[in-house]
């Protein structure tokens, strides 16, 4: 088997993986950034919306932008309607497009000096006196690069004295090399979504809108996000513990979007599983990192992880440059990357995960309850912590619990 060397080596070329990767090749550390598909940013599976927050991170440039939309409205089952905007700013949140922006990343890292290499695939991982020391590949040659040299054809032992996982919500190599990922059918949301066109005359091309009902989407939500020119992605998320035959993610979106958008044309069809279980309670092992859907960091009751996965790729970015320049890559030296994430945003997936338990328990007449609570109220922030302290606000008694968290 073919062998290579380097100080990091970074599996999954999504926003966490590029991000950690262009960062610890900026600090010195010689980084190998590797990704299956042949294709970084392809197929898309999100529905692509993000708050401005995004820019205190990467730069956004516009061609990884569809639409800017000025605020959410969300509509209860009933479909009594909340805002959230601020009437200050123009716009306050991106629908990207993560073909070009997953790419933009990508490429950010190879700018910095990593080596990226697509149609690459880890399978395993090298361990050493407990210590993760590397991953095992298979790559699928181009014209460009030929792995076929020594050994079996494709297969190369890639060492490093970190490895960091960012292969998104299946997440092997963590479960490889002795961390357990597992997620029970009621951990996850199973979505489903369209990306429809020919949506003109229905389409709020100014808001992302939202949409909670368990008639619609048990145990989640819909969601229409515009991408411009009369195309938006329409899709949905339902806890995987209410999918069944017949009842599948799938089933619920093509009754929405008939409802919804009946002269509308589906132009893709997009599937995926986002983790709602809450980060893993270790997300540092000796000689790894686990980061962005890989360690669960998305908040569970909105399914965001775009800008997670991002804040945590750099702080793991740094942090293993670090380890390699003093060139101790155990978990204690690695631990300062656990700390620094949740002390940024550990507590909003904690908030998160409290509110998904208490909303997805909600029948539809204590959803319309609390829609009522803020019907005519202008929520002047896109954030999910400003939606929450207003519902509080307005329904001490039946959101006593999460009072308590939140205050
Ligand atoms: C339907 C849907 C809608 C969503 N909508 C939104 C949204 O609107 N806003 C938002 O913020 N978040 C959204 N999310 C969540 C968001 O997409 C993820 O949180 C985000 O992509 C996480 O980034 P990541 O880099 O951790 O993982 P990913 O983006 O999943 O990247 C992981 C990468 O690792 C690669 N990989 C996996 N295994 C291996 C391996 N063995 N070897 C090499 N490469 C490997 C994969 O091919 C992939 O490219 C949505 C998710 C879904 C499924």
């Amino acid at each position: 088997m073919r062998e290579e060397k380097y100080d990091v080596v970074v599996v999954g070329a999504g926003p966490a993986g590029s991000v950690a990767a262009k960062t610890a090749a900026e600090r010195g550390a010689e980084v190998l950034l590797i990704e299956r598909n042949q294709e970084i940013g392809v197929p898309v599976k999100c529905a692509e919306g993000v708050s401005k927050e995004i820019e205190k991170f990467v730069e956004v440039v516009p061609r990884c932008v569809s639409a800017e939309v000025k605020g959410a409205n969300i509509y209860g089952p009933d479909g009594t309607k909340v805002v959230l905007s601020a009437e200050t700013m123009d716009e306050t949140g991106y629908v990207l497009e993560r073909k070009i922006f997953d790419k933009s990343l990508a490429i950010a890292a190879a700018r910095a000096g990593a080596e990226v290499r697509v149609k690459t695939e880890a399978y395993g991982v090298v361990k050493e006196n407990g210590f993760t020391k590397g991953v095992l590949a298979r790559c699928g040659c181009s014209d460009y690069s030929d792995c076929s040299g020594g050994g079996r054809e494709g297969e190369v032992r890639i060492s490093a004295d970190v490895v960091v996982a960012a292969d998104g919500v299946e997440s092997r190599v963590g479960r490889w090399a002795g961390i357990k990922t597992r997620l029970r059918p009621s951990e996850v949301s199973v979505s489903a979504e369209f990306l429809m066109c020919g949506l003109e005359r229905e389409l709020n091309s100014d808001f992302s809108e939202f949409f909670v009902s368990n008639e619609i989407a048990p145990k989640g939500y819909a969601w229409v996000f515009p991408k411009g020119s009369g195309c938006a992605n329409v899709g949905l998320g339902i806890s995987g513990d209410v999918s069944g035959e017949k009842h599948r993610a799938f089933d619920y979106l093509r009754a929405f979007a008939r409802m919804k958008f009946p002269k509308g044309g589906v132009v893709a069809e997009i599937y995926g599983v986002v983790p709602l279980s809450g980060s893993l309670p270790e997300t540092t092992a000796d000689g790894l990192v686990l980061v962005g859907d890989a360690a669960r960091q998305v908040n569970p009751l909105t399914g965001g992880g775009i800008l997670y996965a991002i804040q945590a790729g750099e702080i793991a970015g740094e942090v293993v440059a670090k380890a390699v320049q003093e060139k101790d890559f155990s978990k204690t030296r690695l631990a300062e990357y656990e700390k620094r994430w949740r002390s940024e945003f550990g507590k909003r997936l904690e908030t998160g995960l409290k509110a998904k338990e208490f909303f997805f328990g909600l029948s539809d007449k204590d959803l319309n309850k609390l829609a009522h609570s803020l019907e005519g109220v202008k929520i002047e922030e896109l954030s999910v912590g400003a939606l929450l302290l207003e519902l509080v606000k307005r329904n001490p008694k039946m959101l006593l619990g999460l009072r308590k968290i939140l205050l």
